[in-house]
């Protein structure tokens, strides 16, 4: 079985970490996070479908891809949506050492730097996190985890269980993470119109983390 929701306990163990955003009572303000992209035609289809929706998301980039895509970048920021870094390669903090976990880090910090683009923080690949992330990079970086994964990159799922699933979990403060790749786009193509409808439905607002 696929867990969507992140167990509460384990926000409990790892508090330097991002997992919601507290609410109060007027705000029904929930978070659209999309990671792995920018790609060609499908972060365009993602945009396309936050301007119908009136929403607002941020992008957790991977630094090669913003190289290969300055344009769909400076679409994501032209639209009043934000970035973060997400390493440039896509680093498997399980299996990097830590130094060279750091310059992929980094490097990506790099290239955000270069194109005057600011980051608002840090997603692990995988949510991988190791005792460097959650000691060190922790304070020197807001490092966004999050409440419910959609598994768009999951060929095993439907996007009518993942659409089930963000309808029983999704709550104002609710961190949501989809995929802007290749991999996902069969799923991600008809769960985040759907997801975004159901927030609307329920007066819940997607706005930047
Ligand atoms: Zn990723």
């Amino acid at each position: 079985m696929f867990i969507h929701q992140i167990p509460r306990i384990v926000p409990n163990l790892l508090p330097k970490l991002v997992w919601s955003r507290p609410v109060n009572e007027n705000s029904q303000a929930v978070y659209f996070t999309f990671d792995d992209g920018p790609t060609p035609e499908i972060t365009n289809f993602v945009l396309d479908c936050l301007a119908e929706f009136e929403a607002k998301a941020t992008f957790f980039c991977i630094g090669k891809n913003v190289v290969n895509n300055p344009e769909i970048v400076s679409d994501i920021l032209a639209s009043g949506h934000q970035v973060g870094n997400h390493t440039m390669n896509h680093a498997n903090a399980w299996k990097y050492g830590q130094e060279g976990y750091i310059q992929d880090y980094l490097a990506c910090e790099k290239v955000f730097n270069h194109m005057n683009i600011k980051s608002i923080g840090f997603r692990p690949p995988y949510g991988r996190v190791n005792s460097y992330i959650y000691h060190q990079l922790s304070g020197i970086t807001p490092i966004f985890m999050w409440t419910f994964l959609t598994g768009d990159y999951n060929q095993d799922l439907s996007a009518h269980s993942i659409i089930k699933a963000g309808i029983r979990h999704i709550k104002p403060g609710s961190i949501l993470v989809f995929h802007d790749s290749v991999k996902a786009f069969p799923r991600l193509k008809v769960v985040l119109p759907a997801l975004l409808d159901y927030c609307l439905q329920q007066n819940y607002k997607p706005e930047l983390l």
